[in-house]
């Protein structure tokens, strides 16, 4: 079958190649719930379908979770937390079940990169090389962290030494429910459980209705990794049922939430009733900084890749070019050059460096800001078109003469198109790129390190990179200033939000 496709295939063919075995069986499972180590049927018998964006047809089925299915996985975390199964173990033995969990992931690589490659339409290249060993990170990361979380003794400052004994202890939050989003769906599945479970906490994950296929696949493996059961849950459904279920939850003590900035503020408001320890990851609009003497042969394709990668759906796409004045026209020619590299392809394709978009809805999302951004009075220097296929592709864009209220300027358009402008000098493109309610992260590309530090300096951004983009490590904690979050994910801080505080003072 394979030969037969390499010989009648199309070098720009559209049409998707075929599904492994492995992938097949998974496509083809009932839909069930994951709760308490066991596959469940739902209470009743809705179901959302499953997609392959390269081809806009229906591969399968999940269960879109009643109110009912959720209560009861809350119920099974609940219990697994308070009768302490999961965070009264030895802290090396937590240790020892999530990196068996990255183990076994490991050992199933190829059919969790081809999953997300059919589930999410991104290149299943892209998907082995960055999604699988990044999920596998996540855990490995954070499971060491078990081991290694603790309180402190403190003494008071207003009492004589000796006459008491004070500490403070570091306690597990309890039960966390966790919401994520489809553009990178192992990866929000495994940063999001992995903390969670290091610092003790029980969970129920709700990925995103498109695209829970690799969060229901990781749950086959919880109970052999050695997971107790109830300890991690997987509710798939929808985001306004099944999400909202769990964000109002009276026995939920945490969310963490990647996603819009609009549902992010909605959550916060509804936490808030039961006053839930909240964590957001919400979206972005970042600038990417070239200045003067910045070495155009690396910057323009790392512009390029900033908002093309992963079809520009990433929060902390490069999606507004800044380039100086100087070198605007060889950096926009750079950028221009490498659209063949980024030519839209189906998932599957192993020369796909860009895939379709997730979903209809996205991609007329997309075609409409670029609409919008031609109406406004912006130019196309590149793209603005889509192929014709069934798939849901956008050909890579980049949009010139922008004015700063323009919509394709101010929002998040979570697609492969960048404005570019030009600016004179550092103090104006610093004000410049902070002009936005978002500020999850930046790129700076230049070879003089004052200017580096200046520009870092006065960047209200989360993360900042200097020659280079999209760099995430589980060491470093990432997270929004402004309105694209609350709270830090991964390194030290991100195991501490899954914690409470717990002062104990004690008189001699
Ligand atoms: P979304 O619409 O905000 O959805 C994210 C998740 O929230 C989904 O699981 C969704 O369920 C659920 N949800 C929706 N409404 C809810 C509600 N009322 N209560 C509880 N849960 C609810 O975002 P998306 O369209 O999937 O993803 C794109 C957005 O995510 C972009 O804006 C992007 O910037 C942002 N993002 C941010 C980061 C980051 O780290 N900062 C990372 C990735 C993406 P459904 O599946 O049913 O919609
Ligand atoms: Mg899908």
């Amino acid at each position: 079958m394979a030969m037969v496709q390499a010989v009648t295939r199309q070098a720009d063919s559209l049409a998707q190649f075929d599904y492994s075995p492995a992938a097949k069986r998974v496509l083809a499972r009932k839909p069930a719930l994951f709760i308490n180590n066991e596959w469940v049927r739902s209470t009743h018998g809705a179901t959302l379908v499953v997609e392959d964006p390269s081809t806009g047809k229906e591969v399968g089925r999940i269960v879109d979770a009643s109110d009912a299915d959720v209560d009861r996985a809350v119920a099974a975390a609940r219990t697994a937390f308070d009768d302490g199964r999961w965070s009264n173990l030895p802290p090396n033995k937590r240790e020892r079940i999530i990196n068996k969990l990255a183990d076994l992931i490991e050992a199933h690589a190829a059919e969790f990169a081809e999953l997300e490659a059919i589930d999410v339409g991104k290149p299943v290249g892209f998907a082995s090389v960055v999604d699988i060993p990044a999920s596998v990170d996540h855990l490995r990361y954070m499971a060491g962290w078990a081991s290694k979380l603790g309180g402190e003794v403190m003494d008071p400052q207003s009492l004589p030494r000796g006459t008491v004994f004070s500490y403070v202890a570091r306690e597990p939050v309890g039960v966390a429910a966790q919401i994520v989003p489809w553009n990178f769906p192992l990866i929000m599945a495994t940063l999001k459980i992995s903390p969670a479970l290091a610092a003790g906490c029980t969970l129920i994950l709700k990925p995103a209705e498109q695209t829970s296929l690799t969060a229901l696949r990781l749950a086959d493996f919880v109970a052999e990794a050695g997971f107790p059961p109830g300890v991690i849950n997987v509710v798939t459904g929808n985001g306004h049922t099944a999400g909202d279920r769990l964000v109002k939850h009276p026995d939920v003590d945490k969310i963490a939430f990647t996603g819009s900035t609009e549902v992010g503020k909605l959550i916060n408001r509804n936490a808030t009733g039961t006053l839930k320890r909240v964590t957001l990851e919400l979206g972005g609009k970042s600038p990417v900084i070239v200045m003067p003497d910045a070495n155009v042969e690396e910057a323009a394709p790392g512009a390029a890749g900033a908002i093309f990668f992963n079809s520009g759906q990433i929060c902390i796409a490069g999606s507004r070019l800044f380039v100086h004045r100087s070198i605007f026209d060889r950096v926009i020619e750079g950028v221009a050059a490498t659209t063949g590299f980024w030519k839209p392809r189906p998932s599957l394709d192993p020369q796909a460096h860009m895939g379709p978009l997730v979903s209809k809805e996205q991609k007329d999302k997309v075609m409409g800001y670029i609409a919008a951004g031609k109406r406004d009075g912006a130019s196309i220097a590149i793209g603005g078109d889509a192929p014709a296929a069934d798939g849901y592709y956008v050909n890579p864009t980049i949009l010139v003469n922008v004015k700063a209220n323009m919509s394709v300027v101010r929002e998040e358009i979570f697609g492969p198109v960048v404005v570019a402008q030009r600016f004179d000098d550092l103090d104006e493109v610093a004000k410049a790129a902070n002009d936005s309610c978002y500020g999850l992260a930046a790129g700076i590309w230049t070879k003089d390190l004052k200017t580096m530090h200046r520009l870092a300096s006065k960047l209200k951004a989360g993360t900042v990179w200097g020659n280079c983009h999209a760099v995430i490590d589980p060491a470093l904690p990432f997270g929004g200033y402004k309105q694209s979050g609350f709270g830090r994910e991964q390194a030290r801080q991100g195991i501490e939000s899954y914690t409470e505080l717990k002062s104990v003072i004690i008189q001699l």
